[in-house]
């Protein structure tokens, strides 16, 4: 087997984003598996040379599964290709990539991980918002808006999210946005916290939404807020100017 997998990030949009070795690697790839995440400017640079195969769309309506999506590269490793995974943000950042990678090792198949710029830390930073500020938030927690807050089977504790004094940062959470406002008041967050929700981040058509916990769920509502979106909870939304 002389193939080889690589996992990379492809940063939160835009070329100028993308590392250095993410483009290194894209070049010398035979096979890539891309989804929509890293956005037009990226996959529109991706080399025609390389079997290009998209997984899928952001926000379920997959075209590929996650399984098929890992059966696939390792086939690919075993042909002899270089196969690229390539995945918005950084590729283990709630993408599934630590998923991928333990299926590829399952498979011996040798794995090379490029970190990438995450869009967690990168959307609210090209807007003004910083994730961490001496004065607001020392501390600052990455959540998965994806599950029900509501599920009592849910893996995230809000009662302990509610209680943290730094920023929150939610990902995939438009859907679940007024039930995780809801939440964390419910747990005792005062409902004063600001809260912005910015939209498709580093694109041109980008779009921030502020408010606190108690308005934004209304707010993000009457905007038609739509994912992706990353969502920023704590005093450091304070430093948005607009
Ligand atoms: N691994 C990625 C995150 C994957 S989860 C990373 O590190 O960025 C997908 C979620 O990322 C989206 O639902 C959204 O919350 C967020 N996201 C990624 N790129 C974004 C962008 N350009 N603008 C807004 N949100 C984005």
């Amino acid at each position: 087997m002389t193939g080889r997998a690589y996992l990379v990030g492809a940063g939160p949009g835009g070329l100028g984003l993308m590392t250095i070795r993410a483009r290194e690697v894209i070049e010398s790839a035979d096979v890539i598996l891309y989804d929509q995440l890293p956005g037009e400017e990226i996959l529109a640079t991706l080399p025609r040379s390389a079997e290009l195969i998209d997984c899928g769309k952001y926000g379920g309506n997959h075209t590929l599964e996650q399984h098929e999506i890992e059966a696939l590269m390792v086939e690919r490793v075993k042909e002899g290709k270089t196969v690229v995974r390539l995945k918005g943000g950084d590729p283990f950042l709630f993408g599934r990539g630590g998923e991928e990678m333990e299926t590829l090792r399952a498979h011996g198949v040798p794995v090379e991980v490029v970190p990438g710029v995450t869009s967690a830390i990168a959307v609210p930073e090209m807007v003004g918002i910083p994730v961490t500020h001496r004065r607001y938030a020392s501390t600052v927690t990455f959540i998965t808006g994806h599950e029900d807050p509501a599920k009592p089977e849910s893996a995230l504790d809000w009662e302990v999210l509610s209680r943290l004094k730094g920023t929150l940062v939610i990902l995939m959470g438009v859907k679940n946005l007024p039930k995780i406002a809801a939440a964390l008041t419910a747990h005792g967050k005062d409902p004063a916290t600001p809260v912005a929700v910015i939209e498709r981040g580093l694109r041109p058509d980008q779009r921030v939404t502020v408010g606190t916990l108690a308005d934004i769920a209304d707010k993000a509502r009457a905007a038609d807020v739509r994912p992706p979106a990353v969502i920023v909870i704590g005093g450091v939304v304070g430093l948005y100017e607009g």
